[in-house]
């Protein structure tokens, strides 16, 4: 949990005092020995789940079957976020980088609120990452505020897919996160009851052919891959043998 900076360093020197020709100058309004401060701080908490991966057979005809893995869980419009292409590479929920930002945005403004949410608290946390996956996501508990985006104690989620770069299979596990300005002591309860759900709904798929490791492909960000043959859809992960978004296996030249 990245908190580490909102801490103060355990050796971090109390402010210096001033130079005495410096408390001279100012004799007129001494400077306390003490600054009285006023404390600011916020503490954002996120946090999530992953379960084990489901593989799948049959790949591409596997995809169009994610959404129906989160009937009966999903307490809002189920929406299917698909792997970015390579023009998105850098795209980072993190403003304070505005290339990164602007890409983010570029990439996922036109989603629901509860999917921008979602992405925001899982990519933070590594749980889910668009350069491979297809994440296929809804509100799974909880409220939502008046603009529609999730409370920190509801839970988000749903299935990310992506392509065995060995076999060509699909692999589909769970996720779920939640957080934001608070924290409550149940929603991680909450959160291992639905994935159980979910990974369950996985199993029971027609495709499924039972319980494997999740090992993510390794991506290097940067110049790109290859272009799909079948969808046209150009990869940032150099390495796939199978397209990201389509699942067919790459030509490579
Ligand atoms: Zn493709």
């Amino acid at each position: 949990m990245p908190l580490e900076f909102l801490r103060r360093k355990p050796n971090e020197a109390p402010a210096a005092p001033p130079p005495p020709q410096a408390a001279a100058r100012v004799s007129g309004n001494a400077l306390p020995e003490e600054v009285v401060a006023q404390e600011h701080q916020l503490r954002l908490n996120f946090a999530g789940k992953t379960s084990e991966g489901v593989r799948m057979k049959a790949g591409p005809r596997a995809l169009a079957d994610l959404p129906d893995m989160l009937v009966g869980s999903a307490k809002s419009e189920i929406e299917v976020i698909e792997p970015l292409p390579i023009e998105f590479s850098q795209a980072s929920p993190t403003i304070v980088r505005p290339s990164e930002a602007m890409q983010w945005l570029n990439a996922h403004h036109a989603l629901s609120p509860i999917g921008r949410h979602a992405l925001v608290v899982l990519e933070s946390i590594d749980a889910v990452d668009l350069a491979f996956d297809t994440f296929v996501c809804a509100l799974l508990d909880g409220e939502t505020d008046t603009s529609g985006y999730p409370e920190y104690n509801a839970v988000v989620g749903g299935v990310a897919a992506h392509w065995d770069e060995v076999t060509g299979d699909m692999i589909v596990r769970g996720v779920v996160g939640w957080g934001g300005r608070g924290v409550r002591g149940d929603t991680d309860r909450v959160g291992s009851r639905i994935l159980t759900g979910i990974l369950s709904n996985i199993l029971a798929s027609q495709y499924a052919m039972g319980l494997t490791p999740v090992e993510r492909p390794a991506v290097a960000h940067g110049q790109g891959g290859v272009v799909c043959a079948h969808c046209g859809f150009q990869s940032a992960h150099e390495r796939a043998f199978y397209c990201p978004k389509c699942g067919m296996r790459l030509a490579r030249g």
